[in-house]
């Protein structure tokens, strides 16, 4: 099977899926998203990927589209016509369609879109040894724990990165650490976990949360607040979570080595325990 799409709960290949030029998303980046994966072909914390949605959804006055049970139902229809050895799926509500005006109309069909592709997981060489990184400064809006399609920040974050042969951006605000342009990130100093505090100045991840209750677990201290820049190049550890990174060591920021240069004790314990979690 080519990979497939799935608009508005009709099915199809991906390449003959299509959706109006007037829509909201389109014209507007009107519209919210999820990421999710899967582990021996079964998708991966549903539950908490749908209630962000929801989430999103609600704080941008968007309507969902499909109940919990309907998104469930069609993540599985995707997976078992797509039957990759693992999949990525990507699930997406836009306002709907309506002739070009800023303001929506009160009433809107919201377009559902999912795509389902082969996942493609990072090499574990990449993961084993970290990667780099550099910092960048913040320049997204004001409500970034709603997962917007509107990600041109986050588009020419990466893009820079990517520039600088490196593998993620990290994004600074008003001197301190938000998160990654694709992840979160998490320092360790003198052996506690740092990690910026849900609100509006950062995605709340779901990797994130799994790896909080890790550390809380395994009897690591964290504290969720803001760390300098300056911090994060004196850091005895970074890495980063995210749905497709899972836990992956930053070893180099600015081309400044993190310590040694090579994972440190706590990344390791962390990405041990969520590969037990998830494998
Ligand atoms: N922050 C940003 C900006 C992201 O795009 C992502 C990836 N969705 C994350 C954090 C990590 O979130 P999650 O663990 O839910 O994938």
């Amino acid at each position: 099977m080519p990979d497939i799409a799935c608009v508005n709960g009709c099915f199809g290949p991906l390449s003959d899926a299509v959706v109006s030029i007037e829509d909201r998303g389109f014209q507007f980046g009107d519209g919210v998203y999820e990421v999710l994966r899967t582990y021996r072909g079964q998708a991966f914390a549903v539950d908490p990927h749908l209630a962000r949605l929801e989430r999103s959804a609600l704080a941008l006055q968007l309507s969902v589209g499909h109940t919990s049970a309907q998104w469930i139902s069609l993540i599985q229809e995707g997976l078992r016509l797509s039957r990759y050895p693992e999949t990525k799926i990507y699930l997406q509500i836009t306002r709907g369609q309506a002739p070009r005006d800023h303001p929506f109309p009160a009433s809107l069909a919201p377009t559902t879109v999912m795509t389902f592709r082969e996942f493609h997981p990072l090499d574990a060489s990449v993961r084993h040894s970290g990667v780099e990184a550099i910092s960048i400064d913040d320049i997204r809006w004001g409500r970034c724990d709603i997962k917007s399609v509107n990600l041109l920040a986050n588009v020419l974050a990466r893009q820079r990165a990517k520039e600088a042969g490196v593998f993620e951006a990290i994004l600074v605000r008003e001197g301190a650490v938000t998160e990654g342009s694709v992840s979160n990130v998490f320092i360790v100093r003198n052996g506690v976990l740092h990690t910026a505090p849900e609100g509006h100045r950062i995605l709340s991840g779901v990797t994130r949360a799994i790896v909080l209750e890790i550390a809380r677990k395994e009897g690591v201290p964290v504290i969720e607040a803001f760390v300098p820049r300056d911090e994060l190049l004196a850091a005895s550890e970074v890495f980063l979570t995210g749905t497709t990174v899972e836990v992956l060591p930053v070893v180099r920021v600015d081309g400044h080595a993190i310590e040694s240069g090579s994972p440190g004790p706590v990344s390791r314990l962390m990405s041990r325990s969520f590969e037990v979690l998830t494998g």
